[in-house]
């Protein structure tokens, strides 16, 4: 077999799959986007992404026009009983949070979409073809071999690269080629998704809160968002009897928002019912074959997390992909995407499925018991979960080794991922030029150096005791050392872990 013509095809252009397109892109990989439709995806569904997200599009080098379309708020997220009392707050952040950029940004998603695809258009490494359509994927042991289907014309072709990742959805065809299951944490429930936009002269509209709401209602539990400028989102949970077909009917919906607004205050720009799930693929490899994103798993939005990990999803995999390319790492390091990320998805699906039980309660006795839990104890504080990774490539004891480092500013007051840039990074407080003058880690590797990191870092440090602390190129600790000795030890075990 002549060498591929690629190193990676991504099947599917939503979010994911054009993330990943673009980290491949900085890495210098030969890439193959092919996406069935011909345009983005007119219905948005995400609303919300979170400050550790706005990093990885940092590192794909489109904070700045990510953050032209997307609205920051330091406000977090309230739900409410039928008598409006507060049960739980999901906490907001004033000012930049620990990844160095605002914790909640909402938006727009096919111009989050947009922006996305014409970052790609930078690589002239990535190509992109629109109207084609997978038909099959195969590991053909050498290479991956891709069937495709122009829709246009019907035309067949089939496209060899080295790995083939399925950024396909919900519906990945990948995913069956792979043969995995889908393991059920235990949500599916139908919603109907309303996307308005307002009146400008509407008072009422402009009262609407800048804030998330979820209305716990046992009568009709729904969720209320200001997604950006004018425009707002309800999205409403389907009760017994509701017919799919006929809920989406303007004449159906408006009784439904009545309290807040009416067809005076907002115009209903579309609805649609979507069946919310909570479920993990396994494996997500076999082979040359990979998984990101909805096609490895789903979860209901309670918190605005679903594309949220299908980026970090195509964060953790891309770095490792360009070592595997480069011939820098072995195969099975691919094998740790599934067993770091597949443990730090569930967390984030299982925290939705636990807030869904509050939300979805219909049963008027069992809200009210949940109420009177919760008016005794007051409203109940939480963030957005920070779990570690599963096991694979980090190492270590400390709680920090495994979980996403900050982004704080360096001494010469740039953000820490400009400065260190896509690679290995040490930090420490030691003077590194006691490691020697290293631009290169062991096994060759790519390493960024500071030893004069800043006030935050070093207190960061102190916090754990630690001297010295080796981050990934996707900001998660790899390992943490208390002393000179143990930075070199920690250091010279890098390789084996990549091999
Ligand atoms: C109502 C709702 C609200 C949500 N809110 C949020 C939120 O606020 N925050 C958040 O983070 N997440 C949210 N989500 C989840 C989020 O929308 C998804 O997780 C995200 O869109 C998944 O992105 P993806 O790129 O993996 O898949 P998709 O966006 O589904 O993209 C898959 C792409 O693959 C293409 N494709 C499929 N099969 C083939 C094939 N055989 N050949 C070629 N192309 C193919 C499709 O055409 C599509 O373009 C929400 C979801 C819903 C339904």
């Amino acid at each position: 077999m002549a060498e591929p013509e690629f190193d990676v095809v991504v099947v599917g252009f939503g979010p994911v799959g054009a993330l990943l397109a673009n980290l491949l892109g900085r890495h210098g990989l030969r890439v193959l986007v092919l996406e069935r439709d011909a345009d983005i995806h007119p219905l948005p569904r995400a609303v919300h992404f979170d400050g550790e997200v706005m990093r990885v599009f940092q590192a794909a080098g489109l904070a700045e026009a990510v953050g032209s379309v997307a609205r920051a708020t330091s406000k977090g997220m309230h739900f409410v009983n039928a008598a409006g009392e507060t049960l739980m707050v999901r906490r907001g952040a004033d000012g930049p949070g620990p990844h160095g950029w605002a914790n909640n940004w909402y938006f727009h998603q096919p111009e989050l979409d947009a922006v996305l695809r014409e970052g790609v258009a930078r690589f002239a490494n990535v190509e992109v073809r629109l109207r084609h359509e997978v038909m099959a994927v195969r590991d053909a042991g050498t290479h991956a071999s891709v069937a495709v289907r122009e829709v246009a014309t019907g035309a067949s072709s089939e496209r060899t690269a080295r790995y083939v990742v399925g950024c396909d959805g919900a519906r990945s065809l990948v995913r069956d080629a792979i043969g995995a299951s889908m393991l059920d944490l235990g949500l599916h429930q139908p919603w109907l998704v309303v996307d308005v936009v307002a009146r400008p002269r509407s008072e009422r509209a402009q009262r609407l809160p800048d804030y998330t709401v979820q209305h716990c209602d046992p009568r009709r539990p729904m969720t209320r968002v200001h997604v950006k400028g004018l425009r707002h989102r309800w999205e409403i949970m389907l009760m017994p009897g509701d017919d799919e077909a006929e809920i989406v009917r303007p004449a159906r919906i408006w009784p439904m928002l009545a309290r807040a607004v009416g067809p005076d205050d907002v115009r209903i720009e579309r609805a649609a019912v979507y069946t919310f799930h909570a479920l993990v693929a396994a494996p997500w490899r076999r082979g040359r074959l990979m998984l990101a994103g909805d096609s490895a798993h789903q979860t209901p939005p309670f918190l605005g997390q679903g594309m949220c990990a299908g980026i970090r999803d195509a964060a953790n995999l891309a770095w490792k992909l360009e070592l595997v390319v480069a011939g820098a790492a072995g195969e099975s390091l691919l094998d740790t995407c599934e067993a770091e990320r597949s443990l730090h998805v569930r967390e984030f699906i299982e925290l939705a499925v636990r807030l869904g039980a509050v939300i979805q309660a219909t049963d008027p006795d069992a809200a009210e018991a949940r109420d009177a839990e919760f008016r005794a104890s007051g409203p109940r504080m939480f963030d957005f979960p920070q779990p570690r990774l599963g096991r694979g490539v980090w190492a270590g004891d400390s709680p920090a080794c495994g979980v996403v480092f900050p982004q704080p500013r360096l001494a010469d007051g740039r953000r820490l991922d400009e400065a260190v840039g896509n690679r290995f990074a040490v930090l420490s407080v030691l003077p590194l030029g006691t490691l020697g003058a290293r631009t290169r880690g062991p096994g060759g590797l790519d390493l960024a150096f500071v030893d004069a990191p800043g006030p935050e870092v070093e207190e960061w440090l102190a916090r754990q005791e630690a001297v010295a602390v080796i981050v990934r190129p996707d900001r998660y600790v790899f390992g943490i050392a208390r002393n000179e000795a143990e930075l070199r030890r920690t250091l010279d075990e890098l390789p084996s872990l990549l091999h």
